[in-house]
């Protein structure tokens, strides 16, 4: 069995994106859950149909009410699904530094919502305290298909707390955690090259499954104090990162059979897809991923103002 590790995370003022890539691509065979990577399931989650996000966060990391409701409303536009929010206090203990392995026990231990039931989706969302172990710089990651986690005290940290997403201020805990959250869900839905070989040249060669273009919010780092002068982050997806949604949609990527141990039960995601020139774009890609497995670490100013 193929051995897969893969991260895609979103980091401030410094340019961080650990990701690696070895593909087990099992099409037609029944697959746990814990074991897809990010981009996986974004023809899934791209086809029509309702979505649930569920919201579990550390006592004491909530997550800001109106990032939340933005987010929501641009899962909803970019997916074309409906979104239900789940929000729900858990008993994560405290941690300093937060492996992957952490969070994944986190989900097994507390998740409600099956990753996919029927025409329902479920993004799961981990908000915790500390720092990510891998690099203390990164302010979410997504590390399984459906499933992200917000390094809610670095979000903090790094924008002034509170106010909403449309304060006149320009740089505030709600614009900063809104553009993580939907940088994320980008990964979550495939961008950048995760499960197809974009016709677009902007895929960042420095860092990999993420776009050149700054103002795109699959930007590899959201830099909103760079040149000293305070910006707005972005929260939306470039004309590149649009016109990817569609070949992801057509791509063949999670059309295998979903197995989710917790939830004891197989569930169809797709009947078997048929071979298709999408199908062999996408192994030709894989091919191409399996040659940069390296995982990346690039640092930068670490310390915002
Ligand atoms: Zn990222
Ligand atoms: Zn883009």
């Amino acid at each position: 069995m193929p051995v897969r590790r893969a991260i895609a995370a979103v980091s401030i003022m410094t340019v961080v994106c650990l990701v690696s890539f070895v593909y087990s691509y099992s099409k037609g065979a029944v697959k746990d859950y814990y074991s897809t990577g990010p981009g996986e399931m974004g023809p899934t989650v791209l086809e029509p149909g309702k979505m649930t996000v569920e919201v579990d966060y550390q006592p004491g990391y909530a997550p800001h009410d109106d990032a939340l409701v933005q987010f929501k409303s641009r899962a909803e536009n970019y997916s074309g699904r409906s979104v239900e929010l789940l929000k729900t206090e858990t008993a994560i203990p405290t941690m300093q530094n937060v492996t992957i392995e952490n969070v994944v026990s986190y989900e097994k231990e507390f998740r409600r919502s099956p990753p996919v039931d029927g025409d329902r989706v479920s993004i799961y969302v981990i908000y915790v305290g500390g720092k990510f172990s891998e690099n203390s710089d990164v302010l979410a990651a997504t590390y399984l298909s459906l499933s992200i986690v917000v390094f809610k005290s670095e979000i903090v940290r790094y924008a002034p707390q509170g106010g909403m997403c449309d304060d006149i201020m320009i740089v505030n805990e709600c614009k900063v955690e809104r553009s993580a959250l939907v940088h994320e869900f980008g990964h979550v839905l495939g961008l950048v090259g995760l499960v197809y070989a974009s016709p677009a040249d902007h895929e960042d060669p420095q860092h990999p499954s993420h776009c050149t273009n700054e103002s795109c919010v699959m930007h590899h780092s959201i830099d909103v104090y760079k040149g000293g002068i305070p910006r707005p982050p972005p929260y939306a997806f470039d004309r590149d990162c649009l016109d990817d949604l569609n070949i992801i949609r057509a791509s063949s990527y999670g059309k295998y059979y979903l197995k989710d141990q917790r939830f004891d039960a197989v569930v169809v995601i797709i009947a078997a897809a048929g071979v298709s020139g999408i199908a062999a774009v996408v192994l030709w890609d894989r091919r191409r991923r399996k040659a940069s497995t390296i995982p990346q670490v690039l640092s930068g100013p670490a310390t915002p103002p």
